[in-house]
């Protein structure tokens, strides 16, 4: 059997681990995973872990799911993938018809990651003016500290500096508009009143460059690579209203807040709106494997139907649309259907709540922060490295936790129970003490 020690090695010797840079494992050792099941992550020594992060958010109803592997099992015996180009098979219709039916958006078009997802809503909008008469509308706007992925398209659109700077010579110019997160309000400007004087910047904007730009990108209602800023419901009608007014569209990066994550099925469905295009992936197969879609509106599909092959969206990826994913995703909206889990969280929400009120109260928490199934606040903590630090303690009291600067989140996968709630809320009362 394989030790902890032993993997860890080979893994420094043989893989370029994302997001990190890698002359940090020398001090800060990698964390090697053996088993996963419910909300636990089990190392080599039998030493487990809380993923409070979801895996990166990624998800849902816990590792090794028993309903996602047997789906995942029978489809394997049946259709492993087949390519989606003069193709088709039952999974990808199915879940095409399922997701249109929760959206009211039609015609699937699927990839592999989100950032593939942002990629093919932007160059959809794009085409879309194109085909429509309007080659000049080619700009995108999106919020500060917005994030849409790292690819070199998805990327110009992200406003995260640390990802972003060092590849701005090979980025195409966008523009950010205000974020209405909430923690940039004025002292005693509410959420509601912060979100409308933004939207007021972006009605602005969109007045004087209304006839270049396709489209508004944004993560309706929490920003989460922002630091998982919340913002209110009224910014998402206003947005929409501004961007139906000025013929631009309005995409809906749901990546990671779909799939019941914000409380709602989707997130902008707090705001009673639709977007024109909604980008889907993370939790769309429940954490087990990649798949991204966009589902777009009866308008945009039929401006590429046509009797030219060039006015048709040329566009794809070696994995679109695979069986063995869509048959995952289909297992993830059967466990919404038949454990009401929408509502379910709702009190599982209200629980979390509860048992974090000593943390809310906590004179080193600020901008206790919740919506739907995500909860964040700042640490006033000063020690360097805080979110360095908090990750090592995380591990020390089997805590996966990854802050981002000085914000701690919790993004705990839907199956979380009460007892780890409680574990989880002791565990970081502690690290928050002692830092
Ligand atoms: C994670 C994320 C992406 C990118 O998805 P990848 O699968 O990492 O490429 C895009 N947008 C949002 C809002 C995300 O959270």
């Amino acid at each position: 059997m394989e030790t902890n020690q032993e993997l860890l090695s080979r893994s420094l010797s043989a893989v370029w681990h994302p997001c990190t840079q890698m002359k940090q494992h020398e001090t800060l050792p990698l964390v090697p995973m053996a088993r996963g099941e419910g909300v636990w992550l089990y190392d080599f020594d039998g030493k487990r872990y809380l993923d409070a992060v979801s895996s990166w958010w990624v998800n849902l109803f816990g590792h090794c799911n028993p309903r996602i592997n047997a789906a995942i099992k029978d489809q394997l015996d049946r259709l492993e993938h087949v390519m989606l180009a003069g193709f088709t098979h039952q999974p990808v219709v199915a879940l095409s018809e399922r997701l249109s039916r929760l959206s009211g958006l039609g015609h699937c078009f699927y990839g592999s990651d989100g950032a593939s997802a942002t990629e093919i809503a932007l160059k959809m909008s794009f085409h879309y003016w194109r085909n429509s008469g309007r080659p000049e509308k080619t700009r995108f706007v999106s919020l500060q500290n917005g994030y849409h992925g790292e690819t070199v398209g998805a990327l110009s659109v992200t406003d995260v500096a640390l990802f972003k700077d060092v590849y701005a010579p090979l980025l195409r110019a966008s523009t950010q508009v205000p974020t209405p997160d909430w923690r940039y309000a004025e002292a005693g400007e509410s959420a509601r009143d912060y979100a409308l004087r933004c939207a007021a910047a972006l009605r602005i904007h969109l007045e004087q460059h209304h006839a270049e730009t396709a489209a508004l990108i944004v993560e309706p209602l929490v920003q989460g690579a922002a630091g998982m800023g919340m913002y209110d419901a009224e910014y998402l009608r206003q947005a929409r209203a501004i961007c139906d007014e000025f013929n631009v569209h309005l995409i809906a990066d749901e990546i990671a807040v779909g799939f019941g994550r914000s409380g709602t099925f989707f997130a902008h469905q707090q705001a009673g709106i639709k977007p024109d295009f909604l980008c889907l992936s993370k939790g769309i197969t429940g954490g087990y494997l990649p798949l991204s879609v966009v589902l777009t509106t009866d308008m945009v599909y039929q401006a590429f139907y046509h009797d030219e092959t060039a006015r048709g969206f040329l566009h794809s990826h070696s994995y679109t649309g695979n069986a063995l994913a869509c048959r995952a995703a289909l297992a993830v909206l059967d466990i919404f259907e038949q454990d009401d889990v929408i509502a379910a969280n709702r009190d599982k929400t209200a629980l979390f709540n509860r048992i974090a009120a000593p943390l809310r109260a906590h004179p080193q928490v600020k901008n206790f922060r919740n919506t739907g199934m995500i909860w964040a606040f700042e640490a006033a903590s000063t020690v360097p490295g805080f979110a360095r630090r908090c990750f090592e303690e995380g591990l020390k009291r089997g805590l996966l936790l990854r802050p981002m600067g000085n914000t701690v989140y919790f993004m705990p996968p839907y199956v979380i129970n009460e007892q780890e709630i409680r574990l989880l809320v002791t565990g970081v009362l502690e690290i928050i003490e002692c830092l």
